[in-house]
């Protein structure tokens, strides 16, 4: 695979980069990745991605938007209240490149349909707000080996996880067995448009190495920000004997 002058033109800044030069841009651009959730995490994601030179989406999402999406959803604005996510998302990424290709799932994910949607992809992102989509989003990477990405966020709180499930390692439930009790969605909590840019800024940022050679010292561990002190950590996540994913 090559690039047109087109590319070359277009990432130049980039391409620039010693540690990505056009090697690394081809790479980004056989890249596959499925987006889970069009909100506030999924918006920053494509748009990054799909501005780096990723050719190649599939958008999953139900749900339309409303008013109260705009402050954190940045894709969206007063003319798309009431349209699906996934169908706006779709014209305005196409905007920036015609020859992005985003194929779109209008459905919530769930432990069956996840089989058939994540298959043909080489990097998952999770950008759901509940934890029952988490795990078993998290359950199919594992059985399918898959690289996975996962966002989650409450009010000044970003975390952010990073597995590559092709070379074994713990899980998000060696981390989180079950589903935490009595959790809300994030927009009932209170959510801060600027916590879900951070999360889905990191993961475009950690993807993008990763996928052109740059080690990303994030795999198996866990960011977690916390910006109201502007606190920044990260935490291993070890393998727990008693994760069903590896029973
Ligand atoms: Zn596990």
């Amino acid at each position: 695979m090559k690039l047109t002058n087109d590319q070359i033109d277009r990432y130049r800044g980039q391409i620039n980069l010693k540690k990505i030069n056009i090697q690394g841009q081809i790479k980004l651009k056989q890249q596959k990745v499925l987006v889970i959730g069009a909100g506030g995490i999924g918006s920053p994601v494509i748009l990054f991605l799909s501005r780096a030179g990723v050719l190649t989406f599939g958008l999953v999402d139900f749900d339309k938007i409303s008013k109260s999406n705009l402050h954190r959803q940045v894709l969206f604005d007063n003319n798309d209240i009431g349209k699906k996510k996934i169908l706006v998302t779709k014209k305005k990424i196409q905007l920036i490149d015609k020859k992005i290709n985003v194929k779109t799932y209008n459905t919530k994910v769930n432990k069956t349909n996840l089989k058939q949607i994540i298959k043909d992809y080489d990097y998952i992102i999770d950008g759901t707000d509940n934890f029952t989509s988490k795990l078993n989003i998290n359950d199919e990477c594992v059985k399918q080996k898959k690289k996975l990405f996962i966002g989650s966020v409450s009010q000044f709180d970003a975390h952010v996880f990073f597995f590559d499930f092709s070379k074994g390692g713990p899980c998000l439930r060696c981390f989180m067995p079950k589903e935490p009790q009595n959790t809300t969605r994030c927009q009932d909590d209170g959510i801060l448009g600027t916590v879900t840019g951070v999360a889905g800024t990191i993961i475009s940022n950690e993807l993008i190495k990763d996928a052109v050679g740059i080690p990303s010292n994030l795999k198996n561990e866990a960011l977690i920000i916390n910006l109201e002190n502007l606190m920044f950590r990260k935490i291993k996540i070890k393998e727990s004997k008693n994760c069903k994913n590896y029973e």
